[in-house]
């Protein structure tokens, strides 16, 4: 056999792949973690433009180009009051490549991070390859982050925190007293907070609060994303911003493993930036009549959920057996442990798919509900 580190071999494929290889063809697919909008015109035009116009074929700045980051920094002044500089953003390959450049610049072997218990799967993955601890920490009843459980976990070992809102795969949204506790720990415990707010703009009741706004050391960073703010998952552009001293360690990661960010999607995303953002509140809007659709479904049947207030998925609690029961009758749905324990008991329904769709699927999950209780 060969000789694999033994960081790899702390992690394995998600789960969540398998689950969509079990389904058929003719499934209905509620397990994608993707808007199941087109990317907007604009931004496919303005790739096509700077390929057509040769500006595409070489190497961009390791951090992206100028005009993009300038573009990300007044996305971040006008939407959320942060005074960023161009120069502390580095433009990733996605989100993903965004927190693995965070982990990687800031924790070491031996070390402790803190994430969310149901949370996004590449927490624990991306952690366990730096060698690091990923201690998970249970949510609230509600599925919302909860600040005293972060705080009662953190140790002498305790490097960094993950936090998420809205969040994957619980669609839950931190309040502002919250978001502002993330803010205090991570400035007073001196540990820090690793903010991924890639749904940022998936909020249906009350406004998205990111913890950058409300600490008073340098010790957020955070994680953002094209592929969820304006369907372009395809694209993988992403970014991350914090102070300079930390974006250059992070930079350091970033040059080596991925040079720059592919240059056609650095165009394709800064378009979407700059341009109208009607697409934006249109989708927002679909999620929401969706996300109510979906609830006003489980109350028929039954089924207790705690009510999302972002993203595009639901974390309904399920008996034993439901998941499958679903996918006997073509019905994908994943189950909550899929991204974690405490998601145990759990299935995470992504209804990012049109309303007869999930009206069928909601009539399936009836009787698999029936079937599994
Ligand atoms: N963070 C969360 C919470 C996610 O759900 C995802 C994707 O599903 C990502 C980050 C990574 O997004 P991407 O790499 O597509 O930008």
């Amino acid at each position: 056999m060969p000789n694999f580190s033994d960081r790899v071999e702390r992690i394995s494929i998600s789960g969540i792949r398998e689950v969509f290889e079990a389904a058929g063809d003719d499934a209905i697919n509620l397990g994608l973690g993707q808007p199941d909008f087109p990317t907007p015109d604009h931004a496919r035009r303005a790739a096509v433009d700077a390929i057509e116009a040769g500006k595409a074929d070489a190497y961009t700045e390791n951090k992206g180009t100028r005009s993009l980051r300038e573009a990300i920094a007044e996305k971040h002044r006008t939407d959320q009051g942060i005074d960023l500089d161009p120069s502390n953003v580095i433009a990733t390959a996605g989100g993903s490549e965004a927190l693995h450049v965070a982990l990687e610049a800031h924790v070491d072997d031996g070390d402790e991070v803190l994430i969310p218990d149901p949370g996004f799967v590449s927490y624990d993955a991306l952690t366990k390859l730096t060698g690091a601890e990923p201690v998970p920490v249970p949510l609230r009843d509600d599925l919302t982050i909860d600040p005293a459980a972060i705080e009662a976990a953190i140790t002498d070992d305790t490097e960094a925190f993950v936090v998420n809102s809205p969040g994957n795969p619980t669609g839950a949204v931190s309040s502002e007293d919250d978001v502002r506790e993330f803010a205090r720990i991570a400035d007073e415990h001196d540990v820090l907070c690793v903010s991924d707010e890639v749904y940022e703009y998936t909020v249906f009741d009350g406004d998205h609060r990111s913890p950058m706004e409300f600490s008073e050391t340098d010790n957020v960073v955070v994680i953002n994303s094209a592929s969820k703010l304006f369907s372009m998952t395809g694209w993988r552009l992403g970014w991350v911003y914090g102070s300079a001293e930390r974006v250059d360690r992070m930079l350091r990661v970033h040059q080596y493993a991925q040079a720059c960010a592919s240059a056609p999607a650095q165009y394709a995303a800064e378009a979407a930036l700059r341009g109208d953002r009607g697409i934006v509140d249109e989708m927002t809007a679909s999620f929401e009549r969706r996300r109510d659709l979906l609830l006003d479904g489980f109350d028929d049947i039954g089924i207790d959920c705690p009510t999302p207030q972002g993203a595009f998925y639901a974390m309904p609690r399920v008996p034993e057996g439901f998941v499958d029961e679903c996918l006997d009758r073509g019905v994908v749905v994943v189950p909550g442990e899929a991204f974690g324990e405490g998601g145990r008991g759990h299935a995470r329904i992504s209804y990012a798919t049109d309303e007869s769709e999930l009206r069928e699927a909601l009539d399936v999950m009836a009787d698999a509900y029936e079937a599994a209780k």
